[in-house]
């Protein structure tokens, strides 16, 4: 019997900030397009999955950022994910929920949360993530227990340490990498005029932060899925072994078609897939 070639087709999406209802139409209207279902699909953080209002008051944010969001109904089963979701966190979450398992769980059916550094393999695909955002002054101090929730800041919950890194260069390599703020050194001089021109827009040569980059350059993934900045980017890293590594920066749901990428894994070759709406 002929053998054909392995063919996965997933989706990545970048901040979701509970707008789970948003991110299924959109997803759903690309099957339409392609005529063809997720095997699954990667979210790179802020999802904020909040049950209730105890697990929002856990999450680092203003006041006026602070809703409820849609998850509540996939939590209780009235609506569902049609595709595996895999996200990690970011520094929107409710972290008082999340760290209840901090080495990852299923939220709800086709809702998993890749812990504060995870590793999966999907489909022949090693995806590994690592959850929150880079803080100098936290980077080397233990994150606080989760008792310790209402009486230190929930910002606290919200960044990598120095051990998460650690963990995450132990697996050694990985197909594609979901990090929540961006890796540095990502934006080439090139593009800095055109990135720097959109809204509230940092930069270019202050985007992301080191310890990502080196776990980007140690890991050698084909493709980093980030997000955090709600603005999209596409650039490519060049690795000294030859390897190369796609970076896929997403925006976030509420701006439509740029927070959302699709793939296809082809054997070992994986393709960036086209919508133009
Ligand atoms: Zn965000």
């Amino acid at each position: 019997m002929p053998t054909s070639a392995t063919q996965v087709f997933f989706a990545a999406v970048g901040d979701v900030h509970g707008h789970m209802n948003r991110m299924v139409n959109h997803l759903r209207h690309a099957t339409d397009v392609f005529h063809q279902q997720f095997d699954f699909v990667l979210q790179v953080g802020d999802f904020e999955p909040h049950r209730d209002e105890a697990d929002l008051a856990t999450m680092a944010a203003p006041a006026k950022y602070r809703h409820l969001g849609d998850f509540d109904a996939y939590h209780r089963l009235r609506r569902g994910f049609p595709w595996p979701v895999y996200f990690i966190g970011g520094n929107h979450e409710p972290y008082g929920y999340l760290d209840t398992h901090p080495e990852g769980f299923e939220l709800t059916r086709h809702c998993h949360y890749l812990g504060r550094v995870g590793v999966m393999d999907l489909h022949g695909l090693r995806v590994v993530g690592l959850s929150g955002v880079y803080s100098e002054e936290h980077f080397t101090k233990q994150r606080p227990p989760l008792s310790a929730l209402g009486s230190v800041s929930n910002k606290d919950f919200t960044y990598f340490n120095e051990r998460d890194l650690e963990q995450a260069l132990e697996l050694k390599h990985a197909d594609v990498l979901l990090l929540h703020d961006w890796p540095s050194g990502v934006i080439t001089p090139e593009d800095a005029a055109r990135f720097e021109g959109q809204r509230r827009s940092p930069s270019y040569d202050a985007v992301g932060n080191d310890y990502a980059r080196l776990l980007v350059d140690a890991l050698q993934p084909k493709l980093v899925l980030c997000g955090h900045l709600h603005q999209h980017y596409a650039g490519t890293l060049q690795h000294p072994s030859g390897k190369k590594t796609e970076v896929r920066c997403l925006s976030s749901v509420e701006e439509g078609w740029s927070a959302f990428a699709y793939y296809e894994l082809a054997g070992e070759s994986l393709y960036t897939l086209g919508i133009t709406d």
